[in-house]
């Protein structure tokens, strides 16, 4: 998932007083009974298809527990004028909303679904935006939101679900839903998964004719807010964090950038 890191609270209120409007939820999420049960397990052949079913029933879930800004709101205008030529991007089918709350952050899952959270739109030039989206994209392009369904599901404590017998993937119950959306919230790439997320982002970027750079830009903002990060971390901020140091990222664009001719 995309991004980003620990917003200090100082920040954070910036951030809201700067033009963040009545928001003040946090990203909402069922976390009780998380990572009970490991054991009992039964693997579970998961299909393309069986990944992107679960990932929608998430999204469902989180869709109907946070609240989504509606079409008159200014963040919806926005993305629909900067991102809604994007719904069919490389082949995928991607549909979008935003998600009225503090966390910094945006995701994209295994079924296409892209949401953006309003406080990383008021932070974020509509480049930089696009950019930050367009890694979300990467993730899924390139199967690892798949693969996050795949061990989310083993994660969360959806007892039932997975300690099935026929080994095949269960439809889960609500509850099972929020534990399952949280574990997925809660994924972890690995820095070379996050690496070509980035590339497919900076493709994204150039192919769009987008600034290149606004990527390094957008990088360069999550570098300055880890620097005051303390311990006061929400999870998604821990999320956030669980990328590579944001300011090598930031500078690897750039590299690339002037490679291509795209920046100074
Ligand atoms: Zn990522």
């Amino acid at each position: 998932m995309i991004q980003k890191n620990v917003l200090p609270m100082a920040l954070l209120g910036m951030a809201l007083s700067l033009g963040a409007t009545n928001v003040s939820a946090q990203i909402k999420l069922n976390t009780k009974g998380i990572g009970a049960l490991e054991k009992g397990y039964k693997a579970v052949t998961f299909s393309d298809a069986d990944a992107e079913k679960l990932a929608a029933e998430a999204v469902t879930w989180m869709d109907a527990h946070n609240k989504v800004a509606d079409a008159k709101d200014p963040h919806t205008i926005r993305l629909n004028k900067i991102f809604s030529k994007h719904q069919n991007e490389g082949g995928l089918k991607l549909n979008y909303k935003v998600y009225l709350v503090k966390d910094i952050n945006a995701f994209a899952c295994a079924d296409g679904s892209v949401r953006v959270f309003s406080s990383l739109m008021d932070i974020m030039s509509d480049d930089e935006l696009l950019g930050i989206i367009g890694h979300e994209i990467g993730h899924v392009a390139n199967k690892d939101s798949r693969d996050a369904v795949r061990s989310a599901y083993k994660r969360a404590a959806i007892t039932e679900a997975a300690s099935s017998q026929s080994g095949v993937v269960n439809s889960l119950s609500q509850t099972q839903l929020g534990s399952f959306a949280s574990a997925l919230l809660d994924s972890k790439y690995n820095r070379k998964q996050e690496s070509e997320a980035d590339d497919y982002a900076y493709e994204f970027m150039k192919t769009h004719k987008y600034k290149v750079t606004a990527l390094a830009s957008a990088f360069q903002k999550f570098a300055d807010m880890e620097k005051g990060s303390g311990d006061n971390r929400t999870k998604t901020e821990k999320m956030l964090s669980s990328h590579p140091e944001s300011a090598t990222r930031a500078e690897k664009i750039l590299a690339k950038a002037k490679k291509d001719g795209l920046s100074k």
